[in-house]
This record gives C-alpha cells, structure tokens and sequence, in this order.
C-alpha cells in the first residue's frame, strides 16, 4: 500500500466518529513513522497526531492538517459512521503528500508539522489540538477540502474557501404555568417564544452583509393540553460571512429573544453553543496556493476564491493564533451529489491532483 488511492480505499473502509478515530489515527501515525516523521500519538487526550520532520535548516515551521473523522447518519435507528464529507481524501492526500516529500527529499529549510485532527463534523478537533499546543511553533497552515462539482467542477480548484462563522443560540424561555381556562393569570412561554422569534426574524443588519439567523428548533411540550406552558426551549441557527459579522449579529439576536419574550412577561435565558470563526486567510499563503494549482491544473484549472455559508473548525487555528498564516485549498472533484449526502460520491482522479498541490505549496515554503 504506498498511493494516495491505496491510503484513501483503506480509510474509507473505516469511517470513525468524532473522538473515535482510533483506527484511521493508528494507521496514519503508524505510516508516518515509517516514512521518518517524528509521531505523537493521542493528542489532547484524543485521537490527534502530530508528525514531525525537522530540515535542521534554519526556516518557518509549515504544518499540513487533515480532518480524520466520518459523519454520523442515522441507519435503521442506529447511528453509523459514513465518510459522506470525504475527510478520509484529505487524511489520504496529506499522507501521501508528507511520504513524496521525504521520500524526495524535498524539506530543505524548516520544519514540516503534519497534523492529524480529531471531529471536525462536530467543531472539536481543532480545539482539542491547539489546546494541545501544536500550533505553538507553526507558522503557517494549510488545509484542503473536496468541494461539491456545482462549485468547484473537476479539473479546478480554488486557492481560498472562504467558510461562514456559524453558531447556535439556545434560549430558555420561562413563564408561568396558570389553568387553561385562566391564562390571564399565567405567562404562555408559547407566546413568549413566537414573539421572540418574531423579534429575531425583523433583525436587519446592513444589507451589503451576508448573513442568516433563523429559528430551527422549537421545543414546548407540558405533556397536558389544558394548562398554560411557563417553558419553551428554541434554537436559532446563525450564519455570517465575517466575524465581525457575527459579532454584531449575536448581539442583536441575544437583546431580540429578551425583548420579544419580555413583551408577554416572559423571561429568557440565552446561550451560545458551537461557535465556530469564518475563515481569515493570509494573502501571501493564497497567492503561493494558486501557484501551486496553476503549476498542477494549468491557468484554466484555477477556479475563483470561494465563498460558502458552511463551516469548518480549521478557522480556529487562525482565530487562536492569529499570527499564523493560514490557507485552505478547495479541490474538484466531481463530487456528487453534494457534501453530508449519505450517497456522496467523487471522481477518485482528483486525488493525486490534490497531493500534487500540496508537495508544489510545500516545496515553495520548505524547499
Ligand atoms: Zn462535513
Ligand atoms: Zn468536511
């Protein structure tokens, strides 16, 4: 087994859950050793891996990170593991990568970091791994995902994917319980809730923005018909281009769902739950990407930045470390019929292309 086509077959017979990728973790630190990687095991206390190779040569530290885990989908009742996001590609296109450029002797300068992460779906892995420390010394990072064929066809990709900042907003919101034939004297936690909704929904920031916040779960049951509620859970689902965005938008939803709950009586409490950051990239890193892409693809093979309402944890690095230079490569792949699909598919061709890409990146940083 010594392609990326071999690595991918095998990783996809394997899919594993978030925190849970203990056989895809043992088969990439077991290959990276052999190519003559330095390996940690077990980072954070999960499953991440750390692959190092030192030039000895004076020179930045260039970390190559790939997601290992499967989606969860429910089959027959049961939750399986299913590579419907493709991370078993990018797990199999950085091994691949990180044995051509050794194997070549392509690290002239510096050092090379190639980072394994844990439960990308669930937005947990990245944190895991910087909490763990290994972007401490890394100064620039790259991070590649396939991208679905209406975006990016195969034959193209892009130097930059431009993820959203989403989060959740989960607000708890309490009344007081009455008979149902005297709400005057309760407080209806489904009023409060509709009228936070109601509030939250007139939210208008600058139009020029882009950016969604839209109530996806709604939760009021008593369990009894004839009495008035005094609790209602709801969720809202927040999408911004820029963080800065974001920012402003939780702060209006936060003081919408207090005021619309507020205008029947109500009180709420509000959290935030699973924020994960847009993207910020460096352009530098963009332009030596696109190099990259143009040498592999050709001109015509370079698709535009994009920009997508999907999330993805590889922006904390950035976010924790903001002076680290960060890139992400979007490939195509002719991926069908779309990402998180339980029957998703790719052309498998675009596999070495992707590596391609990433050995040319690597070789004009460290080489
Ligand atoms: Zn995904
Ligand atoms: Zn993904």
């Amino acid at each position: 087994m010594s392609s990326v086509l071999d690595f991918y077959k095998y990783l996809h017979t394997i899919p594993e859950l978030g925190h849970q990728e203990f056989k895809t973790a043992a088969f990439l630190a077991d290959r990276l050793e052999k190519y003559g990687f330095q390996v940690t095991r077990n980072i954070g206390g999960s499953t991440g891996i750390v692959g190092i190779y030192d030039s000895k040569q004076p020179g930045p530290t260039l970390a190559l990170r790939a997601d290992m885990d499967a989606l969860g989908s429910m089959v027959d009742g049961v939750v399986a593991a299913n590579h419907t996001c493709g991370h078993d590609a990018h797990s199999s296109m950085v091994l691949a990568a990180a044995k051509e450029l050794l194997e070549t002797n392509a690290i002239q300068k510096g050092k090379l970091k190639i980072l394994f992460q844990p439960a990308e779906e669930i937005g947990t892995g990245a944190l895991s791994m910087i909490k763990a420390g290994v972007i401490d010394d890394v100064d620039i990072i790259l991070g590649q995902h396939v991208r679905p064929y209406q975006e990016t066809p195969m034959g193209k990709a892009a130097g930059a994917v431009y993820y959203s900042a989403s989060t959740r907003i989960i607000a708890k919101i309490t009344g007081l319980t009455a008979h149902g034939a005297r709400p005057h004297l309760g407080i209806n936690a489904i009023d409060a809730a509709t009228a936070a909704i109601t509030a939250v929904n007139a939210i208008h920031l600058d139009p020029a923005l882009s950016y969604s916040a839209k109530a996806t779960r709604f939760i009021c049951d008593t369990s009894v018909t004839n009495v008035i509620p005094d609790e209602a859970n709801v969720t809202w689902d927040l999408r911004a281009e820029k963080n800065s965005t974001m920012k402003q938008l939780c702060e209006f939803v936060e003081k919408a769902i207090l005021a619309g709950a507020a205008t029947v009586g109500a009180t709420a409490s509000v959290a935030i739950v699973n924020p994960i950051p847009a993207a910020e990239f460096d352009q530098t890193i963009i332009d030596v990407l696109k190099k990259s892409i143009i040498a592999t693809l050709g001109e015509n093979g370079l698709q535009p930045d994009i920009f997508t309402p999907g999330g993805e944890d590889f922006n904390f690095f950035k976010q924790y470390k903001p002076t680290i230079q960060a890139g992400f490569i979007g490939l195509g792949c002719d991926l069908k019929p779309g990402l998180h699909h339980p029957a998703m598919h790719f052309n498998l061709d675009a596999l070495p292309t992707g590596v391609a890409i990433l050995v040319h990146a690597t070789k004009q940083i460290l080489g």
